[in-house]
């Protein structure tokens, strides 16, 4: 990430936002997921990525649905080809999930 951030910053509940500091080395607070870990093991990371997958696609079905999608033109940073990335993602998850299976064998 490599900048320091002085406040966690999460949303709160009445709007506002997040005034603790954030444990050292992490951009949240320890109420706000700051002691998480994340994913630890190989497997983690691809469910992680997976459910980011998911709701990357269901967030694209929906524009897609309400013709926001080519309204005041696409957003700054968006990758135009999302379809394609996401059936990546998904081939690399399944591919590596094949692999570790194979592995176990
Ligand atoms: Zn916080």
């Amino acid at each position: 990430m490599g900048y320091e951030q002085l406040f966690c910053g999460a949303r709160t509940r009445s709007g506002g936002r997040c005034l603790r500091y954030p444990l050292e080395g992490k951009r949240r607070c320890k109420l706000h997921g700051g002691a998480s870990t994340g994913p630890r093991t190989p497997e983690g990371r691809d469910n992680s990525l997976s459910t980011l997958t998911n709701g990357h696609q269901q967030w694209y079905e929906r524009m897609k649905e309400r013709g926001y999608l080519f309204r005041g033109g696409w957003p700054k940073g968006m990758p135009r080809c999302l379809d394609r990335i996401i059936a990546k993602a998904r081939e690399l998850i399944a591919s590596r999930k094949h692999e570790r299976a194979a592995r176990k064998e």
